[in-house]
């Protein structure tokens, strides 16, 4: 019997009908996550709903010496979730229930696959949010999350995924399960949950995420300011920053960003802009209103040319859309396309993309920027 033959008899008795994915066809769909240029077709894949059945696959797995990688939705850009070609393929996405919302507490409890922007939008009703927004919300995983340690746009302003985490279940490499840390803001000892956000599913698979809530600001004001060039709007973000404001996002786009995005969703960004700057400012209304005010005087400084203030969601969401729609919208514009992270003090952008634009074209390849302007995160 091989070695993947035995994982099977171990759990095959245990899990519910449909858990175990054999048929290659259907195992192949799982072949690579977001980095799809690698692709290996896992020899078992296994649908799991709770905290036992995982840890009766992992211990199975210790047990036969069988190698073994986690999936929450397969947005990862990094090949994280990849499966081994003589390994098992655990799939947390089948494990989607919100436990437990406590606006009171201000945290609430879910199983790894709930999707990220599923517990916003189930939080919103009570006055809360959860504020990591990694651009691909609407489909990643909280429990991805947790393992990428992701951010996106607000991260700027409210902190990266471990940031909002306060506890987990952990089912650790030998199949044991473990909990770490809880409900309250701070437990003492070594901070496991640091090492563990952004430990990419190396030290074990996460089961239950408790979550910091985020009280939904009184006023929210979305800015789409366009520049003639991207050293103008970088300098922008600089003195913006330096005004002392601290925005909850501040967001880049470059010239062939803005015409992917353009093709892709209609976004309506101004014309012919070489860059166009999307602030958002967000608290009690009082201060939001003055910070408007100052972000518009230190954009004009810079030549600012159209100024939009989104006048509801409606336009808010507009304005956004283009910028979440970016990376997936260069298929509007190349058949073939990478994507690369980097991040840069805020201070050196406009160097970087002078340097950028010096090298793509020494080697005669199209770059588009799109990027956290505010901590200088570039793709
Ligand atoms: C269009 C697009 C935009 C993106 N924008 C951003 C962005 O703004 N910011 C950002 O940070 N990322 C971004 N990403 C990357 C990706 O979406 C995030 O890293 C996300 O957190 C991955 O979640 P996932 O559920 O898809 O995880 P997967 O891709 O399935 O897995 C990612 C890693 O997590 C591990 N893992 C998954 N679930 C668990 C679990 N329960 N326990 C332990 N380990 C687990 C996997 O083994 C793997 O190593 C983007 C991706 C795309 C395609």
């Amino acid at each position: 019997m091989s070695r993947i033959e035995s994982v099977l008899t171990r759990i095959e008795p245990h899990l519910p009908p449909g858990a175990i994915v054999t048929d290659e066809n259907e195992r192949k769909t799982y072949e690579c996550d977001g980095l799809a240029v690698h692709r290996t077709v896992p020899a078992l894949v296994i649908r799991v709903t709770s905290t036992a059945e995982v840890a009766l696959t992992v211990g199975a797995c210790h047990e036969f010496d069988v190698p073994f990688v986690a999936r929450g939705s397969g947005t990862g850009l990094s090949g994280g979730a990849q499966p081994h070609a003589e390994g098992v393929l655990i799939v947390m996405s089948t494990m989607r229930d919100i436990l437990d919302i406590d606006p009171l507490a201000q945290r609430a409890i879910v199983q790894p696959g709930v999707i990220n922007l599923n517990l916003s939008n189930e939080a919103n009703p009570g006055g809360y949010y959860f504020a990591p927004d990694p651009s691909s919300q609407s489909v990643c995983s909280i429990g991805g999350n947790v393992a990428e340690n992701s951010g996106g746009a607000h991260c700027l302003k409210y902190g990266f995924t471990t940031n909002h985490v306060t506890g987990v279940t952990l089912v650790t490499a030998r199949g044991d399960i473990v909990e770490i840390g809880g409900d309250a803001p701070e437990y003492p000892g070594y901070d496991l949950l640091g090492v563990l956000c952004g430990s990419e599913g190396t030290l074990g698979i996460v089961t239950e995420v408790t979550v910091r809530l985020t009280r939904l600001p009184e006023a929210v004001e979305t800015l789409l300011i366009g520049f003639e060039s991207t050293d103008a709007a970088g300098e922008a973000v600089s003195d913006i920053i330096s005004a002392g404001i601290m925005p909850a996002a501040i967001e880049m786009m470059d010239a062939l960003a803005i015409e992917a995005a353009e093709k892709a969703v209609a976004c309506n960004y101004p014309e012919g802009a070489g860059a166009v700057l999307v602030v958002e400012l967000d608290g009690p209304a009082i201060d939001v209103d003055l910070e408007r005010e100052t972000v518009i005087a230190r954009a004009k400084d810079h030549g600012a040319g159209e100024i939009r203030v989104a006048v509801d969601n409606v336009e808010r969401g507009l304005i956004w859309k283009g910028r979440k729609s970016a990376f997936a919208a260069v298929g509007r514009i190349s058949p073939d396309y990478i994507v690369q992270d980097g991040v840069i003090p805020r201070s050196r952008l406009g160097p970087v993309l002078a340097s950028i634009s010096t090298i793509a074209e020494e080697c005669g390849v199209r770059v588009a920027n799109v990027f956290h302007a505010g901590d200088g995160t570039l793709h």
